[in-house]
């Protein structure tokens, strides 16, 4: 289950993050394409596994499940498609060009408002 590598690769990076900027992640939100061999189910269901336990712990995890674009090479049509396997919307060929989808990437992250901690010094 390579899900739980991933998400302990995004905590890594959500925690550079969080402490760069003294603040507790509130929450996350990761971009998915249905090439990049995540299943967004089970990346949800290793978070708070991976994030136990890490200054991370309470932090929510977002997927925004991306989708394939792909160009057809017969027609030129550009078919939208969030599964993996793709084929022309409009003539139905499956000699088509990749222009997106294999996205695994942080698109944004919330932090905790630094005034909340001021309190407690
Ligand atoms: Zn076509």
């Amino acid at each position: 289950m390579h899900e739980f590598s991933i998400a302990s690769s995004i905590a890594h990076q959500l925690a550079e993050l969080a402490q760069q900027h003294h603040r507790k992640l509130l929450s996350a939100t990761v971009a998915i394409g249905p090439l990049s061999t995540v299943v967004p189910e089970l990346l949800s269901e290793a978070w708070p596994h991976v994030i136990k336990g890490t200054d991370l712990e309470g932090a929510t995890l977002h997927i925004k499940q991306m989708p394939v674009h792909a160009r057809c090479n017969e027609c030129s049509t550009v078919t939208e498609e969030y599964q993996p396997f793709v084929k022309c919307c409009k003539c139905g060929s499956l000699d088509l060009s990749i222009e997106s989808g294999f996205e695994l990437q942080i698109l944004s992250a919330e932090l905790a408002d630094s005034a909340e901690e001021a309190g407690n010094s």
